[in-house]
């Protein structure tokens, strides 16, 4: 990919010292040329475009780029019923360090310092629809269905959510819903705000949304990112299949077309097995063309989020004491615990890569990692601990709404119903790369040159460090670590920043 610009931001320097590690690595696919995992190219895949000259601010060691590539706004329904108004224009101003209206009536701002990049990831599953029916004039609005969906009242918001998102699982959304000029609307605001938005080299929006698969409630999203302005008619949602490989087959015909895109899923951990399982979702054997599919579409996973880590769980890493941190034992907004944890964490699916990779010469989850919020505020970055008031708008606004004290002004547990577990808070992802700009950071995507907090260092054999920069590999000099040179050092077999 092409060289970046400008300097080293002070902005992604306040992540740095809680950053740890991170994930896989090595040759790109998708945005990098399309090379599937061993290295015979695409046939889908254009030619890998011209290099770019260097900018000001080019760093050879590369420069460590902050974002989200997780964000809802009031495009998406579940956020409108939770009473969120901000668009995704609030979502950039709002990375952009400015501050926008919160829906439990307060202001929120980042803290620490505007991001890199964002993406903003709207459901596409009728999306806006909800935004639609609050309109007096629209068909929707009309509906009896779509009363009461716009209560300020938390009980009454999760009785509007759950009646939407059983509506939508059950196909019983009544058919006002399913009219593609509300998402081909919605689909265009996406996009012109991210045009709007855009300052290469400064400020860098990316096009995407999400795919929001969940078959019987088992979590199979995935966030569809665009690598440049030209993007499909309509978002390919869950609603044509809930079966991802047809998402991967559709981001084939798109690429064939010059719309670049990857795949990234999130909340593996609430798949019960499904994410990275050991068989296709249609009950076939993964084999060889299903793995060079996987591999070209999905180079990244979101590890982390606010719903939970989706790294390892203590049944399948009995010995790390750490494997217990931030886990989320349910479906996603079900009372239904998971009971597969094999496929339903990365740790493990890089093993079963591996395994993969001896038996069909390729290994369908080779994956870098990110983490993001999942915001619904339409605040990207919302994560900072001192800063935070989470993800889902009204509901959970305060410290209070999320039972993280004591509720109705108590000064103690004592009498109080069991809360749930505090919403933990993570970091968003960070990329290690050049100035960003929607062709450059395609590069860093691809080439899964990213790192991820709170991932346990026992997944690297650590090489040689500079300020946020972790090398794996064998064979590294004795004195590697000792040398200020280190990071400019060839080191065959080495994977750059935190790769293994
Ligand atoms: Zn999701
Ligand atoms: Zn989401």
């Amino acid at each position: 990919m092409g060289e970046g610009m400008m300097f080293v931001r002070a902005s992604g320097l306040r992540y740095l010292g809680a950053v740890a590690l991170v994930g896989a690595l090595l040759t790109g696919v998708a945005w990098s040329g399309g090379r599937p995992a061993d290295g015979k190219p695409s046939p889908a895949v254009p030619a890998k475009p011209a290099r770019a000259s260097h900018l000001p601010g080019y760093n050879l060691d590369r420069n460590a780029y902050f974002g989200d590539l997780h964000v809802h706004t009031y495009l998406s329904n579940d956020a409108y019923i939770f009473n969120v108004r901000r668009t995704p224009d609030d979502a950039y101003r709002f990375a952009r360090g400015e501050a926008i209206g919160h829906a439990g009536g307060f202001d929120i701002r980042l803290a620490g310092g505007p991001l890199d990049f964002v993406a903003v990831t709207d459901h596409a599953e009728f999306m806006s629809a909800i935004r639609e029916a609050a309109k007096p004039d629209t068909p929707l609005h009309a509906l009896p269905f779509t009363q009461g969906l716009f209560s300020t009242d938390p009980a009454q918001i999760q009785k509007a959510f759950t009646a939407f998102a059983v509506g939508r699982q059950t196909g019983s959304l009544p058919k006002e819903f399913n009219n593609p000029d509300i998402v081909s609307r919605a689909w265009k605001e996406v996009q012109e705000a991210a045009a709007r938005n855009n300052q290469p080299g400064k400020f860098t929006t990316l096009v995407g949304y999400e795919y929001t698969s969940a078959p019987g409630g088992r979590n199979l999203h995935r966030n569809v990112i665009f690598r440049s302005a030209k993007v499909p008619d309509l978002p390919y949602s869950s609603s044509e299949s809930a079966d991802p490989e047809n998402l991967w087959r559709t981001m084939d015909i798109w690429r064939g077309k010059g719309i670049q895109a990857l795949a990234i899923p999130h909340n593996a951990n609430g798949s019960d097995g499904l994410m990275f399982d050991s068989v296709r979702m249609n009950g076939q054997s993964i084999d060889r063309a299903y793995a060079e599919l996987r591999a070209r579409n999905e180079p990244l996973t979101e590890i982390t989020q606010i719903k939970g880590t989706s790294e390892t769980h203590p049944t399948l890493s009995p010995n790390d004491e750490w494997a217990n941190f931030e886990i989320m034992d349910s479906y996603i907004g079900r009372d239904i615990k998971v009971t597969k944890f094999a496929g339903s964490y990365v740790r493990r699916a890089l093993e079963d890569g591996l395994l993969m990779r001896d038996k069909l010469g390729i290994n369908g989850f080779k994956l870098g990692f990110i983490g993001s919020s999942d915001t619904h505020n339409a605040a990207p970055g919302s994560v900072e601990e001192p800063n935070y008031f989470s993800k889902v708008g009204r509901t959970d606004g305060t410290a209070d709404l999320r039972r993280s004290i004591p509720p109705y002004g108590a000064r103690t547990w004592d009498g109080v119903p069991m809360p749930d577990p505090k919403a933990p808070t993570v970091p968003p992802s960070s990329l290690g790369g050049q100035r960003f700009s929607r062709g450059l950071g395609g590069g860093k995507f691809s080439r899964r040159d990213l790192r991820c907090p709170e991932a346990p260092g026992d997944l690297c054999h650590l090489g040689a460090t500079h300020p946020g920069a972790v090398f794996a590999g064998y064979s590294f000099p004795a004195d590697l670590t000792q040398r200020t040179d280190a990071v400019h050092q060839p080191m065959p077999g080495a994977c750059p920043w935190a790769a293994i």
